[in-house]
């Protein structure tokens, strides 16, 4: 399992050499082993990477060149096609994601390149006659300088859905990815950098073990966007920070995603889709099914389904093409999950193990199911990121909207039930960006993710993607009326 990488940052169209000391290393989910070591950056490096953003945004024709920016994105997509199974091998090692989840979320980054090619020629203004004789033109601009800060749990595709969108309207960019998947950024930024229609400057990045880069990120007057996916704990720090810049804001964060399933579904049929939809990325997805809410009537036996589910799911190492679910990012990750699940052992339909025969310093956990009355509980407030599922009950379709929005949190949710008026009725009263009615964690290129409340606000992919990338100008012009008087 064992490669030796070294990470880097690129800085104004050039690769910038760490000093070996100032590096720190990066090791395997899987079993702990180095698997290479990433460029320690900061405050310096995230002033030199704005610096070179801000230039070029000041002094070249990328913001007016939307037939360019179109050719770079498309040159992107196929760069990381054409380098996809090495990149998903990378992903995998590095962050524990099983293979095929990997190539899965390398090909979902092709695909939103190119979905951004396309729009990048799109953007369009429009022009009114407000009055006679006068005009008033309404262009669509680039933000300016978009700092990007990104999470390790979907390194690829949570850069691209706001790099893509921040390049096709003009933005020159500073990504800051997560330390934890620092080697993965930086052989993905190989692809999306070495593009030769690419003006130097357009995109830097660099990397930092802690947070002082990524929070002069934030702070610096010459960055006008900062979209930011991570925690709510975090992002509500930018919110902070942000504020003496007056910084404008994308922020994608946390969730707890509830799924209410009524009483005219199969149990059997439902219950093994509601434990890949919470096992998904071993429970680290911001999405993920958190808390499955059943009608009290099939309470009893979906609770033995999907405990016969989680159990039945495979347990395996990122490279094993048939397991279901990886190690976490790191043992202090599966320990701090574990510890949680230790505490709620009263609550437990399923408590899950370290899984006997893996390495003893991989970050595997066996799933786990609680069943919870309490809604107070933290059980049910907070986001575990992890493999642990809630099992709650309900007697109403008004008392299952009322706890699955009992929560700070609305990123994204789910409706399982053949009524369809039922289904869009419930869909209406969550208070939830998303809900999606009998499937759970599907998100595509074309259609608006994002959330509510603790979730943050904003939305990427899609159409609206773009819109936190573009300012609106007002231009007015009177012209005056053929004939009319001076
Ligand atoms: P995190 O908030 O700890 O870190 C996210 C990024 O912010 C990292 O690059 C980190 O280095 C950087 N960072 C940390 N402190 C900072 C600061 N003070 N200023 C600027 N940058 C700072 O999150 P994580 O552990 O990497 O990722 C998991 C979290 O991300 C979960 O809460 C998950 O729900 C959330 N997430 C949300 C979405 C979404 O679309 N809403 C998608 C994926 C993950």
């Amino acid at each position: 399992m064992t490669i030796s990488i070294v990470g880097a940052h690129w800085i104004g169209g050039e690769w910038i050499p760490t000093a070996r000391a100032a590096s720190f290393e990066i090791r395997s989910p899987h079993d702990g082993s180095a698997v290479g070591s990433a460029p320690d950056g900061g405050v310096h490096e995230c002033e030199a990477a704005v610096a070179a953003a801000r230039a070029t945004f000041l002094s070249s024709d990328w913001a007016h060149a939307p037939r360019l920016r179109a050719q770079v994105l498309s040159a992107q997509a196929d760069s990381v096609e054409d380098g996809a199974e090495p990149l998903a091998r990378l992903l995998s090692i590095e962050t524990g994601k099983l293979i095929a989840v990997a190539r899965a979320e390398i090909a979902a980054a092709v695909s939103e390149l190119r979905y951004y090619a396309g729009l990048a020629r799109t953007i369009a203004g429009r022009t009114l006659e407000v009055e006679p004789g006068v005009h008033s033109h309404l262009s669509r601009e680039p933000a300016g300088v978009a700092g990007i800060i990104t999470p390790w749990n979907a390194p690829a595709i949570l850069l691209v859905r706001s790099l893509a969108p921040a390049l096709a309207a003009g933005c020159t960019t500073v990504l800051k990815p997560a330390p934890q998947s620092s080697l993965f950024h930086t052989a993905f930024m190989r692809c999306l950098a070495e593009v030769r229609a690419l003006p130097h400057g357009v995109i830097n990045s660099f990397c930092e073990r802690g947070s002082e880069g990524g929070e002069a990120l934030v702070a610096s007057p010459d960055v006008d966007v900062v979209s930011f996916t991570g925690s709510s704990r975090v992002g509500k720090r930018i919110m902070a920070a942000g504020a003496s810049t007056v910084k404008r804001l994308n922020l994608e964060l946390g969730g707890k995603a509830a799924g209410i399933v009524f009483p005219d579904c199969d149990v059997d049929a439902v219950a093994p889709r509601l434990a890949a939809a919470g096992m998904i990325l071993a429970g680290q997805q911001c999405t993920a099914l958190n808390r499955v809410l059943v009608h009290e009537s099939r309470y009893e036996a979906m609770g033995r389904a999907l405990a016969d589910a989680l159990r039945s799911m495979r347990v395996g190492r990122p490279d094993d093409e048939a397991a279901q679910i990886g190690p976490l990012i790191d043992a202090a990750s599966r320990d701090r999950v574990a510890r949680l699940v230790e505490e709620n052992a009263g609550r437990a339909v399923l408590r899950g193990q370290v899984p006997g025969g893996v390495p003893a310093r991989g970050a595997y956990l066996e799933p786990s199911l609680l069943a919870v009355e309490d809604l107070a509980s933290p059980v049910v407030q907070e986001e575990f990121f992890g493999p642990v599922m809630n099992i709650e009950r309900f007697a109403t379709e008004e008392e299952a909207v009322a706890k699955a929005n009992a929560t700070p949190y609305g990123l994204a949710a789910s409706v399982w039930t053949n009524d369809l008026d039922r289904a869009f009725r419930v869909a209406r009263a969550l208070r939830s960006g998303t809900v999606w009615l009998n499937d759970h964690n599907k998100l595509f290129p074309e259609v608006e993710t994002g959330g509510i409340r603790d979730s943050g606000f904003g939305r990427l992919h899609g159409v609206e993607g773009l819109n936190d990338f573009l300012s609106t100008k007002h231009v007015y012009h009177r012209m005056g009326r053929v004939g009319a008087a001076a």
